[in-house]
């Protein structure tokens, strides 16, 4: 039973990771055409829209290059034999929380600390 299980959620980190890497090609390249196109003459909105623009991206951006790895990360515990199990105090992190978060490192104990002290 936990054989099976750790298949199916390795399947869906290597999806999730699959799904994010789409999305982070999609987006840059459709917001950047979408600029060249109204760039030319109405300089004040068009800045603003630029730039709220590449604030937006750079953020998704941030955020997907940081799951990115952190499924990387899972992945590799996942060969070594450690994923399910918490860097931090070792212990087995929850079903529940595998389930809403596939790619995290620690259990919920070990994350509430970690955003406390952050
Ligand atoms: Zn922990």
């Amino acid at each position: 039973m936990t054989e099976r299980d750790t298949g199916a959620m390795r399947q869906r980190l290597e999806q999730l990771r699959a799904e994010l890497r789409t999305g982070r090609e999609n987006l840059p390249a459709g917001e950047d055409s979408e600029i060249a196109d109204v760039g030319a003459g109405q300089h004040n909105a068009d800045a603003a829209t630029d730039t709220f623009i590449r604030e937006r991206n750079l953020a998704l951006q941030g955020n997907a290059d940081d799951i990115l790895a952190q499924i990387d990360a899972a992945l590799r515990r996942y060969d070594a034999g450690t994923y399910g199990v918490c860097e931090r105090c070792g212990r087995l992190i929850g079903a529940e929380r595998l389930e809403a978060l596939p790619y995290t490192a620690f259990c919920i104990e070990c994350a509430r600390e970690r955003a406390g002290s952050q």
